[in-house]
């Protein structure tokens, strides 16, 4: 262990990570940032959009851009600088002593890795993934998890969609502004959704219901030309054409760490004030999706790492 304290701890480093540290790098904070490491579980440092292909819709960018370079370039700005990025995973962190203690490699090592004054979580969210054998390699070039992303790229396309909740009736919808057809496959013959997104997905002429079934793979080389079907109740196995595979049965934060030291709704994410971004623990913020269950763009995320930067700077300084 060192035996600075730092000023500032990121941790994680989407575009909420990234922006509150060339926010607090500019203000002079010297910001640590651990920015994770990638795992076999989607863990990925850079966030979400590292498994996207082209974003057409974060502002400054006429001809739209690549997600991982997108983060590339948030990084290096977060690095010109002076922001300290370490490739590392947090793996314990104490919020109960001040300075705030951190741990990365062996969570049971007697002294923390890093001390810092303040902490600005930005660890994100996770899109749920069917775990197809397929599903990963073919993500950005036909599964997506994001319809509002990516709905553009399918225009006249056939498209499936999985799950039965409020998220995929309302991104079944969107996506009919593009594609030729919308074919929800859901695991019962039953909804999740409310009544009113129901009634509206039914209605729409462009949108076909495949009820108690289940995609067991997704087929194609390159990009997705289909999917692999079973109906849950006959075993029948059958193959349909599509070139858009949209998953959306939910999202888990990224929030084990903080089990117990943080106020977190029913569903696992963080609270933070109204109108701000501080948790119940003085000096410890949060932004992006590990905070937001309603948004979830990129560009919200790196609006709510702006004002963690703010809150902490303000907050260091008093
Ligand atoms: P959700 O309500 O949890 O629905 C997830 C859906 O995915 C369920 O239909 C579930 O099937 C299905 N599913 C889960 N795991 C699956 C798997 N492995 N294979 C196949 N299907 C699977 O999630 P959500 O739709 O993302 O909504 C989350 C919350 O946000 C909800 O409270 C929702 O009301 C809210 N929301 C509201 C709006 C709105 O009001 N405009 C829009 C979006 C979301 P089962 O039904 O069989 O469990």
């Amino acid at each position: 262990m060192s035996d600075d304290v730092r000023n500032v701890a990121i941790i994680g480093s989407g575009p909420a990570g990234l922006t509150a540290a060339i926010y607090s790098a500019r203000a002079s904070l010297e910001p640590l940032v651990i920015e994770g490491e990638p795992s076999s579980t989607g863990d990925q440092p850079g966030g979400q959009l590292m498994l996207t292909t082209e974003v057409e819709n974060f502002p400054g960018f006429p001809e739209g851009i690549m997600g991982p370079e997108l983060m590339m370039n948030c990084r290096a700005q977060a690095a010109r600088f002076g922001a300290d990025l370490r490739t590392e995973k947090v793996t314990k962190i104490d919020l109960s002593s001040r300075p705030f203690n951190i741990w990365v490699g062996d969570p049971d090592a007697a002294e923390p890795t890093y001390r810092a004054k303040s902490v600005i979580i930005s660890t994100g969210a996770k899109a749920l993934m069917l775990e197809l054998p397929n599903e990963q390699r073919l993500i950005g070039r036909g599964v997506s998890t994001c319809a509002t992303c990516d709905g553009f790229f399918f225009r006249d396309q056939d498209i499936i969609m999985v799950g039965g909740g409020d998220s995929a009736m309302e991104e079944a919808n969107f996506l009919t502004k593009f594609a030729k057809t919308v074919t929800v496959v859901h695991r019962r013959d039953e909804l999740r959704a409310s009544q009113i997104m129901q009634d509206r997905a039914m209605a729409n002429p462009k949108i076909n219901f495949m009820w108690n079934t289940v995609v067991t793979d997704v087929l194609g080389e390159e990009a997705m030309t289909g999917v692999a079907l079973e109906n849950v109740l006959t075993g029948e196995k059958t193959q349909m054409d599509a070139t858009g595979l949209f998953i959306a049965i939910g999202h888990r934060p990224n929030t084990d760490l903080f089990k117990g030291q943080l106020e977190m709704k029913d569903n696992g994410y963080l609270v933070t004030a109204h109108d701000s971004t501080a948790t119940n623990v003085e000096g410890v913020f949060a932004c992006g999706d590990v905070q937001d269950d309603k948004y979830r763009q990129a560009i919200t995320a790196a609006g709510s790492g702006c004002a963690a930067a703010l809150d902490a700077e303000r907050w260091l300084e008093h």
